[in-house]
């Protein structure tokens, strides 16, 4: 049995486990069972089944988002540092319960353990990270041209938040809206993909016992709500006039119909979308650290991050050295049970990207690239069932039409440049912007590629590879890739709304600009 009773206890599940279904939706703590017709939900390790669950009815969502909109009416008004002390409970809890959750997370996912572990670490992390901030939401002191005037910014609550979210993150992303989300004063209503019902459970539950165990004192409302489902619950979201943030993480196929909806309505949305992200190796890197960067930027998750590295633009002059190397790395990857510790590269989510892998490659194939190895279904020594495959290599003369879009599986497109100007060319000459990284030991490759004219990511790394971003700074990419920065730096005030206050300390009404308008 794939779920075992341990975990299910651990994790809090069990009395959800008992049930025929799984919940369709956690409000305010209290499980909903929709009447639509239940899904089978299956591992990619190996096709078993985890349960069953039912999509959200409209009712349901609705229920969500009105709790979500009534607590922010409520939260809005305890003091940050006190919203602080919940993300910091939150934050306990998680740390008790790491293994537990990143065993979820490998079973529904199929991340293999030290990734999974990697990914509850990262929720550890914005707990830190906001909690810290429940004392910094600060404004601006603005001089005014007004004599005895004051003019300053303050920061207020923005309402109840949607989160959309993909599979490939079925924690982490949550958290980072989340966890910014409470502390600065909003309620949430959360869309976890379709493909990871159970890790959304086990985090919901989490953030249940933690509010419920604060007590009405401390947390008077509880702002955190689950709902689960397909598109349609996520089209609701996005459609709903009390959610003045839609936050939707997933494909640009997904953030374009989103977009639309939430603008239609004058909402605001913070996308996160795909990537195409690019290395560019010059003559002077180092070729060892390169190598090791490349490898795990690329098969890492099984090439299924946003992050993933996907093309490659070496030197002319070092083609012909690096090519065999990456050759042999990729061809004597550990691939299998994303659980045994010696794992590196566990399976795809599902057959379907299977296919998309296979389509991709005979596309490039026709379009004038050269398989260099991989690619293959890998059907000895794993578990039966998943969909486990060899990370492709592919040499291609340019950016083909085929590598202009993400495939969402392990498959490098490796290119060649002769001047590092023609390397940036080729590296921004695709849709998406969301992460790229430079192996040079030049300071002035560096810098040109981080320079205005060089990447137009919205992360750009030197020395290490596309994926692995921490929590302190802004993540997020433009372009195709969505234009949202979510997790540190200043990405608080997307959950936010700024409020100007002119006060004036006089016994005048000076009015701006210099305009008189004597009443008499
Ligand atoms: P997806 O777009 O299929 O689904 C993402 C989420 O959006 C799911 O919850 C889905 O149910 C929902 N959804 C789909 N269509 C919708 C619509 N029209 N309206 C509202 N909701 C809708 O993506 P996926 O396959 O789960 O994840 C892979 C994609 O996510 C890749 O493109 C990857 O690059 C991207 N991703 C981006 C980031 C980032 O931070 N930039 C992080 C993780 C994943």
């Amino acid at each position: 049995m794939p779920l075992t009773p341990a975990l299910l206890a651990e994790l809090g599940l069990t009395r959800y486990a008992a049930e025929p279904i799984w919940p369709s939706a956690l409000v305010a703590g209290e499980a909903h069972y929709a009447d639509e017709e239940a899904r089978a939900l299956t591992s990619p390790i190996h096709g078993l089944t985890l349960g069953h669950f039912a999509p959200a009815s409209a009712g349901i969502v609705n229920l969500a988002i009105e709790a979500a909109h009534g607590a922010y009416l409520k939260w809005r008004s305890v003091p940050a540092p006190l919203r602080g002390e919940l993300v910091r409970r939150i934050g306990i809890l998680v740390r008790q319960r790491k293994t537990a959750l990143a065993q979820l997370i490998t079973l529904e996912a199929g991340k293999i353990t030290a990734e999974a572990e990697g990914e509850v670490q990262e929720w550890i992390d914005i707990c830190d990270f906001a909690v810290g901030l429940s004392r910094q939401l600060h404004g601006l002191t603005i001089v005014s041209e007004r004599p005895q005037h004051r003019m300053m910014e303050q920061w207020h609550p923005l309402g109840a938040v949607g989160v959309i979210t993909a599979f490939n993150f079925p924690m982490a992303v949550w958290a980072w809206n989340a966890m910014l989300a409470l502390v600065c004063g909003d309620g949430v209503v959360w869309k976890p993909s379709e493909k990871t019902p159970l890790c959304a459970l086990a985090v919901q539950t989490l953030v249940d016992e933690v509010v419920e165990s604060m007590g009405t004192e401390l947390v008077p409302v509880h702002p955190c709500h689950l709902v689960l489902g397909e598109r349609e619950v996520g089209e609701r979201l996005a459609a709903h006039p009390l959610l003045p943030l839609i936050s939707a993480t997933g494909s640009t196929r997904m953030g374009r119909a989103v977009a639309q909806t939430v603008a239609g309505r004058l909402g605001r949305s913070l996308l996160e979308l795909g990537g195409n992200n690019a290395m560019i190796v010059t003559p002077s890197a180092d070729l060892e650290l390169a190598l090791r960067a490349i490898v795990f930027a690329a098969v890492g998750t099984c090439g299924q991050r946003c992050t993933s590295l996907r093309r490659l633009i070496v030197h002319e002059s070092l083609i012909e050295q690096l090519l065999p190397r990456l050759v042999r790395a990729f061809s004597s990857l550990p691939i299998g049970d994303p659980r045994y510790p010696h794992t590196l590269v566990g399976p795809l989510i599902d057959a379907d990207a299977y296919w998309a892998m296979q389509a991709a490659l005979q596309a490039a194939q026709r379009q004038g690239a050269t398989l260099l190895c991989g690619g293959e279904r890998v059907e000895q020594d794993v578990p039966e069932g998943g969909y486990y495959v060899h990370p492709a290599l592919v040499r291609v003369p340019g950016n083909l039409e085929v590598v202009n879009e993400e495939t969402f599986a392990p498959i490098l497109y490796v290119m060649s440049y002769e001047e590092l100007h023609d390397a940036i060319d080729l590296h921004n000459a695709v849709p998406q912007g969301l992460s790229s990284a430079i192996f040079t030991d030049s300071l002035r490759e560096a810098e040109q590629f981080l320079s205005p004219a060089g990447s137009d990511c919205g992360i750009a790394n030197v020395n290490i590879g596309t994926s692995g971003a921490e929590i302190g700074g802004a993540f997020g990419g433009d372009k195709d890739s969505g234009g949202g920065r979510e997790s540190g730096s200043d990405a608080w005030k997307n959950y936010m709304r700024r409020v100007t206050n002119t006060i004036n300390y006089g016994d005048h009404l000076p009015l701006a600009q210099g305009i008189r308008f004597d009443i008499g």
